[in-house]
């Protein structure tokens, strides 16, 4: 299989594979217990929560392990909601992950007051329409994404944050996306918290973290053993908190050791095979900063759901939409958010990258994709 689905989730890397097996093995005991081999677990927590802080720029004690990027998201959410009453709005941007959209129905539906700011046709928060939501009404927190899951679009985090704070809201940035794939950095754009997910980043599911400003007060989501300083209760997934510190280490370096612009090469390289070997292929938000890893690839007349069929047949493994929640093949609200139409957002899938895959797997996709659109738009054709 071509693996081109990265942004749905990540292949565990090898290294962090090994990193974790000795805490599902002899290594299994409770991180809280008294006796030195708990202690050797708990050092393995700390250093994990040392390079996810390094990872963002963060101090160790700013981050919350969590079980997902979801819980981190939920958890922020309800927290914030302690500003009620004097300050009820929530402003989410238009192209939202689904865990950010119910998160702010569920705020709607409890009392609250959830607004919506718009993106250009490139995906990109229209920043006039956030100061005028944020001038309208007292503003408790606005949570946009650092970078969207389906086209890459990495958002103007400072001028967010910046707009933000004049107005005294809170600023959630939902970095699930955006951790490892392009400079985040909590203390140069400061944001007051943070959601992470393992599963995105070559850790196994089932972990994640949430970074919590020391600035911030905060109401832990679930409450029990008092573990994660009383922030989040539940006894430590030691295994999964030692892969993601292996993994914020390995992304870390990605960054600056030539990785990540080795990924962009390949997506790049696929683009502009794309355009030349197809007529009428549209790479949606080109024009907009884009993370290095994501191409959404709109191929007019052709139906999505027909291409990744003949796609998953010749071995490529893509997705349309979000593939959170593809099954569903709804046309994406992330794609009707920037003004495609219905139809053009139902002729378009997503390829995802990362540092696993190689230049001669882009090119077979190459070849695979430009087969089966030109048979589909042949057989439309007559
Ligand atoms: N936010 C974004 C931008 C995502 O892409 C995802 C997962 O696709 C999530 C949040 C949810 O993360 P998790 O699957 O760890 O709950």
């Amino acid at each position: 299989m071509i693996y081109l689905d990265s942004n749905a989730t990540t292949c565990v890397a090898p290294e962090v594979l090994e990193a974790m097996l000795p805490f599902l093995r002899d290594q299994f005991v409770n991180p809280s217990a008294s006796y030195k081999a708990a202690r050797s677990a708990r050092r393995a927590v700390e250093q994990a929560r040392e390079q996810v802080a390094a990872l963002i720029g963060a101090r160790s004690e700013e981050i919350v392990f969590t079980s997902c990027g979801t819980e981190g998201i939920n958890a922020v959410h309800a927290s914030v909601r302690a500003l009620w009453p004097e300050r009820r709005r929530l402003i989410i941007g238009a192209t939202e992950h689904a865990a950010v959209l119910e998160s702010a129905e569920r705020w709607r539906q409890s009392g609250g007051e959830a607004v919506v700011a718009p993106v250009d046709r490139n995906g990109v928060i229209d920043l006039t329409a956030l100061r005028a939501l944020l001038a309208e009404s007292p503003t408790a927190l606005v949570s946009i994404m650092w970078a969207n899951n389906e086209t890459g679009v990495v958002a103007p985090m400072m001028e967010i944050v910046n707009a933000a704070h004049e107005a005294g809201a809170q600023v959630h940035a939902d970095a699930v996306q955006a951790a490892g794939k392009l400079p985040v950095h909590v203390e140069r754009i400061p944001v007051d918290y943070l959601s992470l997910s393992g599963h995105k980043m070559h850790a196994p599911k089932g972990v994640g973290a949430l970074f919590v400003s020391r600035r911030m007060r905060f109401q832990p989501l679930l409450v029990g053993g008092g573990q994660e300083g009383g922030r989040r209760g539940g006894t430590e997934n030691v295994a999964g908190i030692v892969a993601m510190g292996m993994a914020a280490a390995a992304m870390t370096r990605a960054l600056v050791d030539g990785t990540e612009a080795a990924v962009r090469a390949m997506r790049d390289r696929f683009e502009a095979a794309l355009q030349t070997r197809l007529p009428k292929v549209v790479m949606n938000a080109a024009a907009a900063p884009r993370l290095g890893t994501t191409s959404s690839v709109t191929f007019p007349g052709v139906d999505a759901a027909g291409l990744l069929i003949l796609l998953d047949k010749a071995g490529v493994a893509c997705s349309a939409g979000s593939a959170c929640h593809s099954a569903s093949l709804h046309p994406s609200h992330v794609l009707e958010a920037m003004g495609l139409d219905t139809a053009h957002a139902g002729s378009t899938l997503r390829f995802s990258w990362s540092r696993f895959n190689t230049v001669e797997e882009t090119d077979s996709a190459v070849e695979a994709v430009a087969r089966a659109v030109t048979r589909m738009r042949e057989l439309a054709a007559g």
